[in-house]
């Protein structure tokens, strides 16, 4: 992880870009897959083109040199990379990250199908998975600069909790709808079945909250709970 030098005060610090509470990721997204091995789909449309590097053999292992030679790590590399590949998923930091997993904790399920229910719920990845937005980077922005609504009312948080029965729709103003129509495009993917699509309308529902099972990377819950547990 690039570390910081200075600290925004001026003052010599020694903690890694992780740990500030920073707005977003600005560098290469693809480098990010490579890391984690799988496609976390950042990049919307190229990511399902024979131009995504997870798809070329020779630019699909993990960035910096010589990793060919390194070995599966420790176990407490193999849990950390299970953490990082979700965060990087879901697209949240680690602050966000360790408030669901408090959450998750406390309630009476269990914590690792808990912790990614939460992290599926959140609107960015509602609108995504609706078909609003190619990517959840795009869904964000499509929230934050209040093209969306839910049950009516515009909601300009991505980390919104979603619940079932919610309306997830577009604002009524006409550069709102034109801007979500370009995003949509002319085939918009289909929808898992924990929501519902309205073509006409520009507008989707929570029909019943997500299971382990709507979760589309490959991941193991148990190893994030039992790094964050400790
Ligand atoms: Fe890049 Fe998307 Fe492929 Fe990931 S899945 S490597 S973000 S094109």
């Amino acid at each position: 992880m690039k570390r910081l030098p200075v600290d925004p005060g001026g003052r010599r610090i020694n903690r890694t870009a992780d740990e500030y509470d920073m707005a977003r990721y600005i560098g290469p997204v693809c480098r990010l897959c490579r890391r984690e091995t799988v496609k976390l789909m950042l990049k919307g449309i190229r990511c399902e083109s024979a131009k995504c590097p997870m798809e070329r053999q020779w630019r699909s292992s993990p960035p910096g040199m010589h990793s060919w030679r390194r070995g599966k790590g420790s176990n407490y590399l193999v849990r950390l990379r299970e953490k990082q590949k979700v965060k990087r998923y879901y697209g949240v930091w680690e602050k966000q990250f360790k408030r669901y997993f408090e959450i998750a904790t406390r309630a009476s399920s269990n914590t690792g199908e808990g912790l990614l229910q939460l992290l599926e719920r959140r609107l960015d990845n509602v609108v995504w998975k609706l078909g609003l937005a190619p990517s959840r980077a795009t869904a964000r922005q499509e929230i934050v600069h209040g093209h969306i609504t839910v049950n009516g009312r515009k909601v300009d948080r991505p980390s919104f909790r979603t619940s079932q029965g919610d309306t997830i729709g577009v604002r009524s103003s006409e550069k709102s709808k034109k801007f979500i129509k370009n995003m949509v495009g002319e085939s918009p993917p289909p929808v898992q079945e924990w929501l519902e699509r309205d073509e006409t309308k520009l507008e989707g529902r929570v029909a019943s909250l997500p299971t382990r099972e709507h979760v589309q990377i490959p991941v193991e819950e148990q190893l994030i709970v039992e790094m964050c547990s400790r």
